[in-house]
């Protein structure tokens, strides 16, 4: 990996309103050249997707419960701050992804923009990587879906309005909390709910399916803030949604905690005990089948309330859920101009 002497600063950049605050600590930049491969396969059966694209790797939205910060450690850094401020590019990512898709063997499945990062890191606004691999993927008329908890994604808005139209595109924004305060707390620097609001309804309107996470939950923290989280998404266009108990493995255990008790230091207790209490005494599950969610009665009753609030909202209707659906548009450029170029 090569280390960036003078990193270059996203919040110089003309789509500063879209990408939040800058962190308080510095940003260390280190690229990564020798990357073999762009897709990764997944194995998991909680995650609801079997390929991702993983470009950067750490993420300076910061947030505390992220279970994403033990992929940090591969690389020989922390889990922690290492994470928020120490972030790696792939920079050939585009290159890669090309190579990829023009192998026989790849089949056109759906791409989902998430995991080790946030597809719109605020670094994003500078090395428009993610936009240049959502070109590639237009070409090759691959379906997409993507995570981001970023309204930087407005800037792509043309590109992703010609693969929903051309192939399937959806994105998703990840909303866990409905006020401001609470994101504060612990999703640090990442935009405000308001701001992943807006983004939401700019892509609706322009015909992109979108839908909310509600993720995590963090039981007696969040859970009360479900039914107006869905209907603020409702109202901002979307149709789908989802929800996943707070994961915490390896490292992220005891940062969260750390975290919790510095910023909410009344509620950290009552926090604690209640996510005990769903993971059969223990703070993670790293069972499959259980780790995005809970057991007992405090999990069944924000499982009831998800169902109930979904079904008064119009949430995942069948109709809706095929409309959005991976179709089999793939087929290989016979030019390899971009569309965009
Ligand atoms: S935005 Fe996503 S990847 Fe980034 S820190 Fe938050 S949860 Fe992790």
């Amino acid at each position: 990996m090569r280390y960036v002497e003078n990193p270059p600063n996203p919040w110089n950049l003309t789509h500063v309103e879209w990408i939040g605050e800058p962190p308080e600590a510095g940003l260390e930049v280190f690229e990564e050249e020798a990357t073999r491969s762009i897709i990764t396969k997944n194995d998991s059966p909680d995650v609801g997707f079997d390929h991702s694209v993983n470009i950067y790797r750490g993420c300076t939205h910061a947030c505390t419960y992220c279970f994403s910060r033990p992929t940090h450690e591969y690389l020989g850094f922390g889990a922690g701050t290492d994470f928020e401020r120490k972030l790696v590019v792939k920079v050939h990512a585009a290159e890669l992804l090309r190579k990829e898709l023009m192998r026989p063997s790849w089949k056109g499945d759906e791409l989902v923009f998430s995991f080790t990062s946030d597809p719109y890191v605020p670094l994003e606004a500078h090395y428009k990587l993610t936009r240049k691999c959502l070109e590639v993927c237009l070409e090759f008329r691959n379906p997409v879906s993507l995570v981001t908890k970023s309204a930087l994604v407005r800037r792509d808005l043309d590109v992703l309005s010609a693969l929903a139209r051309e192939a399937a595109a959806s994105v998703y924004f990840t909303i866990p909390f409905n006020d401001a305060e609470t994101a504060r707390a612990l999703e640090p620097f990442a935009p405000t709910p308001d701001a992943r609001f807006k983004a939401m309804a700019e892509l609706a309107a322009a015909g992109i399916p979108v839908g909310i996470g509600i993720a995590p939950v963090i039981p007696t923290l969040n859970d009360p803030h479900i039914p107006q989280l869905l209907k603020r998404a409702r109202e901002a266009g979307a149709r789908h949604a989802f929800m996943t108990l707070l994961r915490l493995p390896g490292s992220v255990a005891p940062y969260f905690e750390q975290r919790l008790r510095e910023k909410l230091p009344t509620k950290a207790d009552r926090i604690v005990n209640r996510l005990r209490e769903m993971r059969g005494g223990r703070l993670n599950s790293s069972e499959f089948g259980e780790r995005m969610r809970g057991q007992g009665e405090y999990w069944r009753m924000i499982e009831q309330q998800f169902r109930l609030h979904c079904e008064r909202n119009k949430f995942n209707r069948h109709a809706d859920v095929l409309e959005s659906a991976p179709r089999r548009t793939f087929r290989r450029p016979s030019s390899q101009a971009s569309l965009f170029d």
